[in-house]
């Protein structure tokens, strides 16, 4: 399918690169559904990298009468707070009166957080240290905002783009740094991978004597997820090479993020 809307062309970043097509939005109304569109074009426009991730996705207006699956683990989840989330199939929920609330680069940058979250392959990274259960995946979730966020924030501080910059009220490794803190803690780094984050809290937990944390056996993927994560990981490296051969990004924590697995 992605595919079919892939061509290739003369980029702005000189030489040949892959585009895509805006992917559809489904089920939003027709003034959302636009808003949804310009935020995939801003980003492809400004960072026009990530337009190779497009074929990879679909934009479908969130359902609310789903509950939030952090509900198990922190009570109700207020609406306004679910803004977007991104499943491994590549289906991108947003909440339509959320994102029309936003202006437009924040609109971008929560777009380029979930095509991140998916290239991540973040489900592979917890099976890998052999990690199951909506718990470890909750606090996964918060170590890969604050990599995700602290790359994007990079962006705007660094000058390499002012029209893709995140709404108020995102995590970042500061927030992390409050977690299982003692004194003489390693503060967190100022960016590290989402599994990086993980594992630095850990260490830390296990300092404080807090937790037994065994070692357990990495996780087999089914054949779907790893089919599925094969074409990611194509896309991914895609992506990630070409932020690398940019030189506009050099330095940043996003080429940090491209040299990563
Ligand atoms: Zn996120």
């Amino acid at each position: 399918m992605a595919d079919a809307v892939m061509g290739t062309g003369t980029g702005t970043t000189g030489g040949t690169m892959v585009f895509a097509a805006i992917p559809e939005p489904d089920g939003f109304d027709e003034e959302s559904a636009r808003l949804v569109c310009a935020a995939f074009e801003d980003l492809r426009e400004e960072l026009p990298e990530f337009g190779r991730t497009f074929g990879l996705v679909r934009p479908v207006a969130i359902d609310l009468t789903a509950p939030s699956p952090y509900e198990s683990l922190v009570g109700d989840v207020d609406a306004s707070d679910r803004i977007a989330q991104i499943e491994p199939s590549g289906r991108m929920s947003i909440n339509p009166d959320v994102f029309s609330g936003m202006l437009p680069p924040e609109r971008a940058a929560v777009v380029m957080h979930e095509l991140m979250h998916l290239l991540n392959m973040e489900i592979l990274g917890r099976y890998a240290r052999g990690l199951r259960g909506f718990q470890t995946a909750f606090g996964w979730n918060m170590c890969a905002d604050a990599s995700i966020n602290a790359a994007i924030r990079d962006l705007a501080a660094r000058g390499i783009t002012a029209t893709v910059t995140l709404p108020e009220g995102c995590i970042y490794p500061e927030a992390l740094d409050e977690l299982e803190h003692y004194d003489g803690a390693p503060s967190v780094p100022a960016w590290a991978t989402a599994g990086g984050y993980y594992d630095f809290l850990r260490a830390r937990i296990v300092h404080k004597g807090l937790g037994r944390i065994p070692e357990l056996d990495p996780i087999e993927p089914s054949p779907e997820l790893a089919e599925r994560f094969e074409k990611v990981a194509m896309v991914a490296r895609d992506v990630k090479s070409a932020i690398l051969a940019n030189p506009r990004y050099r330095g940043s924590y996003l080429a940090d993020w491209s040299r990563s697995d």
